[in-house]
């Protein structure tokens, strides 16, 4: 949690997801304000300052407020999709406007001498700086963006010291303030991830819920689709699962679920994820996995085992897989209906099987048996090796 509140790495895809989207809209609400403000001010400087001035900063405003516009209004193409990206232009136009200004309002100044007005300018990158706490974003991220607010305070300060008590006062409250606004910033971030990690998971199980599931397996299939990769979904159903609720109660199937789904997520990569489809079925979206490599995933979790009932019985489970490229399927709900008739076939092969496109079962060895298996069969070899001795 801390290292993805400190830099942008290790959210979850619905996080990430969230955290676009939320930024890009109060981006573009920012904007759309920020535009308004931009041309209304004239009214002000036509008022406070003197011609040909405000006419000078006026021209500007037009500029910035059109730049404003365009990233508020503007069409999907021209806006920046990534989210850091959007605030970086949000802040950067002001930071240009106002160094833009500043030859215009100092020659004012120098005339007219307005502290109202001059005040109001060089006061600005605070403003801007406490607009970050506006977004949820990591430390990393604040402190790229202050950096453009810093230059435009040293260029304040440096260009009217008299309007400051102390100038390296000034920019050392100006940092305070940053990092404030970075802390809240940070805490809007932490919330975030909270909120949304908490909608995705089910209680139960700790998997992602049908929903959020069905989200990944969308946005899985169309990434494997436009870079023309594999991507492999197997449906799990737990086997005579209602026996161990009938038999041990609501609350053994509820422990039985659990282990299950740990048992599950034990073999999975850091690009799988696990779905909690209903009741005692999940579905395991493999993305960028080939057939042979989801057979492979398949089979380890068939090795390891699901866990034990409270009578100490192995709990097992029939299988499904399909994979949308080598088959030629169009969709993600296809791909999981697919695979969900096929693990029908392995309930009727007897269960504790898995079944692909071949339609045949085969049936799920677990490590203890594997290991007795494979004694058994060196027993034998070598039973044939010293029979082949002895007739020698
Ligand atoms: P099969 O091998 O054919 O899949 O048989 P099954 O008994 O596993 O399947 P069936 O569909 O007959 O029963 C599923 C049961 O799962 C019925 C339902 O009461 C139970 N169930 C669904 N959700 C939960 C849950 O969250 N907790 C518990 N304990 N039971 C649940
Ligand atoms: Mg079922
Ligand atoms: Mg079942």
């Amino acid at each position: 949690m801390l290292i993805g509140l400190l830099l942008p790495v290790g959210h979850s895809f619905e996080v990430t997801r969230e955290r676009r989207r939320l930024i890009l809209s109060r981006v573009r609400i920012a904007a759309a304000a920020l535009s308004l403000m931009t041309l209304a001010w004239i009214l002000i400087d036509a008022w406070t300052m003197r011609w040909p001035y405000w006419g000078i900063v006026a021209a500007e405003r037009l500029v910035a407020a059109a730049a404003f516009a365009l990233l508020a209004f503007g069409p999907r193409v021209l806006v920046p999709a990534g989210q850091f990206t959007a605030v970086g232009i949000l802040i950067l136009i002001p930071v240009v406007f106002l160094i833009a200004v500043r030859s215009a309002v100092d020659g004012f100044s120098a005339i007219g001498d307005s502290v109202f007005i001059s005040t109001a300018y060089l006061y600005a990158p605070f403003l801007i700086a406490v607009s970050f706490s506006l977004f949820p974003l990591t430390a990393l991220e604040s402190a790229i963006l202050s950096w453009p607010v810093l230059a435009l305070a040293m260029v304040s300060v440096s260009s009217r010291p008299e309007l400051f008590a102390s100038p390296s006062a000034t920019l050392l409250r100006l940092t305070l303030i940053i990092v404030i606004a970075a802390l809240a910033s940070m805490s809007q971030l932490q919330l975030l991830i909270a909120l949304t990690e908490h909608s995705v998971r089910d209680r139960l199980t700790g998997t992602l819920t049908r929903r959020a599931g069905e989200q990944r397996l969308l946005s899985g299939f169309r990434r494997a689709m436009r870079r023309r990769q594999p991507m492999a979904v197997a449906f799990v159903d737990i086997d005579n699962f209602k026996s161990i609720n009938d038999r041990f109660g609501h609350a053994a199937g509820d422990d039985v679920l659990r282990i299950a789904a740990r048992s599950i997520g034990g073999v999975l990569d850091q690009h799988d994820c696990l779905i909690r489809w209903g009741g005692e079925e999940f579905v395991l979206c493999l993305p960028g996995v080939d057939l042979a490599a989801a057979r492979r995933r398949i089979e380890e979790i068939g090795t390891l085992g699901l866990g034990e009932h409270p009578d100490g019985g192995q709990i097992t489970a029939s299988v499904g897989i399909a994979e949308y490229c080598s088959e030629g399927i169009a969709d993600p709900g296809t791909l999981v209906r697919t695979a969900d008739e096929r693990m029908y076939t392995a309930k009727a092969a007897g269960r504790n099987c898995w079944v692909d496109g071949s339609g045949q079962s085969i049936r799920f060895i677990r490590a203890a048996q594997a290991s007795s298996s494979i004694l058994k069969s060196s027993v034998e070899r070598s039973d044939g090796d010293l029979q082949l001795l002895n007739a020698e």
